[in-house]
């Protein structure tokens, strides 16, 4: 029985209270449009329709690169970086603030607002830049913890490489048992190939994943990337390691970079694309415009067949004073600065990285039917309005 129609204009009505019908919806990636059932909480059926303008039905979001740690601080820092090191030195000072309620309070108020803007799996990267474990990692377990069946939360460490391989081995234990992903900072570091093969070692006696910043900067010789892809060959950890940044890519030898993407590619590494952080600190100085914007060649990267993932990085920090942890900005600020075709990518912040974290979101017959519904018809309507009517569901109903 028809209990009543939801609202003229949009295209779904509710069947009874547990049932609801989408009609006309299109689906990211997915041509044409749709009509969806659903009922008991499951998707009942998926359909070619007729309909037009029922609006976009998407998965919930994904954002697997954040600084859930670092989040909420650059006001009180007051000073902006010029380049990622100066941040990193802003946001060291910053860190006589860093308590038990600060952190708490800091990264609950982000992953209320990713959340109400439809992230429902997040992983964040927590400074731990002494052996000792840091307090923000135990905070972030509890919100783990709270936060389930709203947004997954996976904790990854981001240790210095010097530390890590010195530590590695008590690190990577701590890692394993609370059930998270060992990562590290790697720039032109000295004995970058020993150090690394320590954390390697590690993750593979561990069996843990790995997740690096990788060559952060716009310096030739920044090359972290390609003995982490040499390692993650010897030490056959396909799918298993994931590369954030990678900029220097971005300047290096055209042929060096095709024979690197190759090698990633047959290899199975992740890469990461941090577009607001590389537009901002990337060939920043005093008085000049910015010529390099620092960007992996994602498209080239993509097209050799390496799972690209759009991520927010920093917000309100040392880093990068502003973010707010919308991934569909996050997505129209990688469309811009990359000049990507954005029917084609929208994957980078939905199921790739879903998938990369272990888990599913994909809309099928049968699966649990937790989505997200956006009144616009198009992806690029999408990125155009600066308003348009969203909606998080949730098992079937309807949350917000
Ligand atoms: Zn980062």
């Amino acid at each position: 029985m028809k209990v009543r129609l939801k609202e003229k204009n949009n295209e779904y009505e509710f069947l009874t209270k547990k049932d609801t019908r989408f009609l006309g919806v299109r689906i990211p990636n997915q041509k044409g449009f749709w009509d969806i059932s659903i009922k008991d909480g499951i998707f009942e059926s998926i359909t070619k329709s007729l309909k037009h303008n029922g609006g976009i039905l998407t998965p919930k979001l994904a954002d697997i690169h954040v600084h859930l740690d670092k989040t909420g601080t650059a006001k009180r820092i007051g000073k902006r970086a010029g380049t990622l090191f100066e941040a990193i030195d802003l946001m060291e000072k910053d860190k006589v603030n860093w308590n038990e309620n600060d952190i708490y309070n800091r990264a609950s108020k982000a992953l209320n607002i990713a959340w109400e803007q439809g992230t429902g799996f997040i992983r964040t990267h927590i400074d731990w830049t002494t052996p000792e474990v840091p307090i923000a990692w135990h905070v972030i377990k509890e919100l783990r913890v709270e936060w389930r069946g709203k947004i997954e939360i996976q904790l990854a460490s981001l240790c210095p490489l010097d530390m890590l391989a010195e530590e590695v081995k008590k690190i990577a234990k701590i890692v394993k048992a609370d059930n998270a992903i060992l990562g590290g900072f790697i720039f032109r570091n000295f004995r970058l190939r020993e150090k690394l093969k320590l954390v390697f070692e590690a993750a593979k006696t561990n069996d843990i994943e790995l997740d690096f910043h990788v060559d952060e900067g716009l310096d030739k010789q920044a090359n972290g990337f390609d003995t982490v892809i040499d390692l993650v060959k010897k030490f056959n950890m396909k799918n298993r390691v994931l590369c954030s940044h990678c900029c220097s890519l971005s300047i290096r030898e055209n042929s060096k970079v095709s024979t690197v993407l190759k090698m990633a590619a047959e290899t199975g590494v992740g890469l990461t694309c941090l577009p607001t952080t590389n537009l901002w600190l990337q060939d920043n100085a005093i008085g000049k415009t910015p010529r390099y914007r620092g960007l992996a060649p994602i498209m080239e990267a993509k097209d050799e067949g390496i799972p690209i993932m759009i991520a927010s990085d920093n917000c309100e920090d040392a880093f990068y004073p502003f973010g707010n942890y919308n991934q569909i900005s996050n997505f129209s600020i990688a469309v811009l600065a990359a000049q990507l075709d954005e029917r084609l990518w929208f994957d980078s912040i939905s199921s790739i990285p879903v998938n990369w974290m272990g888990a599913e979101n994909n809309i099928n017959k049968g699966s649990e039917a937790n989505f997200l519904w956006y009144q616009a018809n198009s992806l690029d309507e999408l990125i155009n309005k600066t308003e348009y009517k969203f909606e998080i569901w949730q098992k079937g109903r309807f949350i917000k």
